[in-house]
């Protein structure tokens, strides 16, 4: 027992020292340093320079605990200066930002105030490609660490990085903190770097501007999340990991008789992807196939009708009337580089399909859609549509003969078909790497809503971003560009049916719990014993018993809001829309659109809403919903 004990804190020490630790720069107000520290970062800079805004001008530095490093940065002070503000502030470290010459850090250092009390000295070197690393030399003896910075206009908060690879060349063993304009969005980059050489020598990583509201006031919740995944071996917040999870969701739960199927799409995904003649073609086919960019439209009256402001993203004018097909062009694209001449998929409404039948028609492959028998029967203008593009609709007739059905027939397909078939999914749902690539095709959305809302509102970042869930596909790309920027909040709207009490729902966040669902870990509704319950909602895309794992790990972590709506309010919603934006919504977006009448939101507030689709195709039931 005993030495287990012993062992397990050996170890936990051993990560402790090699951790990365964290500094957080450039505090100025009271409530705001109390909120910080209590994060316990390991130092918090207080910046004494008047020429900039964060300038540290009150008289004392209150409530922060002994275990934080207070520490003072200064740019060529008097060394009186700096000895006073120490013993005034009692600070425990020094930063110098200026000129400051080797033999001006060895008299600080010799003072009996630095001697005594250990205060550290930190040394600024402003980094970029002329950077001479020699001039280090003569400080390792009279320094405890160096900074290196983004060398810019003003000694420090320039707010952009410089490039880490140029540390390469780092010729010391002195540890250093790394700075400059690093955000929540760098996490790739910090992963990266961290395999790298020089991160042995990265002792901590400095944060400023990238994580304020305005200068010297910080956001508390961004910094709590850089602070928690600092020191996870991949830094990561809401983003698949290189083993396929969303925090605990996701994965690659698969027979092993699929596993080279998927492990071929996993190996070359991302290489495929990232190839410029794939981006080339891709964006080429978005443009003149699909019809991208889709409009950002500001909703005037549903915006007057909701005192807010409300911008629709108009996925509802891509060919074939909904987002689902940036995702089908992707894979298609993706099949060819993969030599793959055969597409299977599956489909419930039959909207993927048509989207699959699509692409197929447009790249001349073979296509062959399951269905369930009773969905074949409920949704035939979609199975005639299909057939008209040259797919063949096969039936699936076991089980309760829908979509869980017909995904086995495809996945069965698919295990026979190993060489020349590429499957398509629909949704960010299934095995790993599907969630991440279906994500990466749709996040083609929030990418054109940053650029759109620029020229519209002359910035980037809504307050809201809102997407009605099924799988997830178009919310997973309308979020993707906001994640990490912890000021734009998240709606998930899923589909509550007749009610989430009910019965009859596909509310998942609220009734999900954790399960595997085609191949991959995630929320998922069903019943003590883990059968999958029969979803219901009156719109066919929305009729899913799970969400996708990167949503049911921001519904853990609370990154997203979900909100449930109910078949009446969702129907309203459309009905509406037609009324005040001569806009015929599907019955899903209807969801997202139902929102506003179960929220109240500020008159300055922009909240952006995935318009997922247009509701032709629900016509019939607008019809009889409304006795039209
Ligand atoms: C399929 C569909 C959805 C739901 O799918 P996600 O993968 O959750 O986006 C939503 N809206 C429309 C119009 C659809 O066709």
């Amino acid at each position: 027992m005993k030495d287990t004990s012993n062992i397990t804190q050996q170890a936990t020490k051993q990560t402790d020292s090699a951790a990365i630790k964290l500094k957080i720069c450039g505090m100025k107000y009271q409530d705001n340093i109390e909120q910080v520290a209590s994060l316990q970062p390991d130092y918090l800079g207080f910046i004494f320079y008047d020429k900039t805004p964060r300038n540290y001008d009150a008289k004392t530095i209150t409530n922060v605990p002994e275990s934080i490093k207070k520490t003072g940065v200064f740019v060529n002070a008097e060394i009186s200066t700096i000895i006073k503000t120490v013993t005034d502030y009692n600070l425990q470290a020094v930063q110098l930002h200026g000129h400051e010459s080797p033999y001006y850090c060895s008299i600080l250092k010799s003072t009996k105030l630095f001697t005594k009390n250990k205060v550290e000295i930190i040394k600024v070197f402003s980094v970029n490609e002329s950077f001479n690393f020699n001039q280090l030399e003569p400080y390792e003896v009279v320094c405890d660490y160096f900074l290196f910075d983004t060398k810019g206009k003003l000694p420090g908060g320039n707010g952009y990085k410089f490039d880490w690879s140029l540390l390469n060349n780092y010729p010391s063993t002195k540890p250093f903190f790394l700075s400059g304009g690093i955000g929540l969005s760098d996490v790739d980059v910090i992963n990266k770097f961290k395999t790298s050489e020089a991160s042995k020598y990265c002792y901590a990583i400095d944060i400023n501007s990238k994580f304020e509201i305005e200068p010297g006031l910080k956001k508390v919740s961004a910094l709590k999340a850089f602070k928690n995944h600092l020191n996870n071996k991949n830094m990561n917040l809401y983003n698949v990991d290189e083993k396929g999870y969303y925090g605990e969701f996701g994965g690659a739960y698969i027979p092993e008789m699929l596993y080279p199927n998927v492990e071929e799409l996993r190996q070359k995904y991302l290489e495929v992807m990232s190839e410029p003649s794939f981006k080339e073609e891709f964006n080429q086919l978005l443009k003149d196939y699909v019809g991208r960019p889709s409009p950002l439209y500001f909703a005037k009256r549903l915006s007057e009708k909701y005192n807010t402001k409300i911008y629709l993203k108009r996925e509802d004018l891509n060919h074939t009337g909904a987002h689902k097909i940036n995702n089908t062009i992707g894979q298609i694209l993706m099949a060819k580089r993969l030599g793959k001449h055969r597409i299977i998929a599956e489909t419930g409404a039959g909207q993927h399909g048509v989207a699959t039948a699509t692409v197929c028609a447009l790249m001349g492959l073979e296509c062959i859609v399951y269905m369930g028998e009773i969905d074949i029967a409920r949704q035939a203008p979609n199975v005639a549509r299909m057939k008209m593009l040259g797919a063949t609709v096969v039936p699936a007739k076991s089980g309760s003969r829908t979509l869980k059905d017909a995904t086995n027939e495809a996945i069965r397909d698919w295990i026979n078909n190993p060489i020349d078939t590429h499957y398509i999914i629909g949704s960010a749902i299934g095995p790993h790497p599907y969630p991440d690539m279906v994500t990466r095709f749709q996040a083609v959305i929030s990418e054109e809503i940053k650029w759109q809302l620029l020229e519209h509102e002359n910035k980037e970042n809504p307050d809201y971003v809102v997407a009605c869930i099924g799988g997830g596909s178009n919310a997973a790309g309308t979020y993707y560009h906001y994640l990490h920027d912890e000021d734009v909040k998240i709606i998930a709207v899923e589909a509550a049916g007749l009610g989430v009490d009910s019965g009859e729902s596909a509310a998942t966040s609220v009734l999900g719990k954790e399960g595997i669902i085609h191949g991959c870990k995630t929320l998922l509704m069903q019943t003590n014993d883990g059968q999958i319950t029969e979803p219901y909602s009156i719109s066919a895309g929305l009729d899913y018993p799970g969400v996708g794992p990167m949503h049911a790990h921001l519904a853990k972590t609370g990154r997203a809001e979900f909100m449930s709506i109910t078949d009446d309010q969702a129907m309203n919603a459309g009905l509406e829309l037609c009324k005040l934006e001569g806009i015929i919504p599907a019955i899903e977006s209807s969801h997202a659109l139902a929102i506003f009448e179960q929220k109240t939101f500020k008159p300055d507030d922009i909240v952006v809403v995935s318009l997922s689709g247009r509701g032709d195709k629900d016509l019939n039931n607008y019809i009889e919903y409304f006795k039209i």
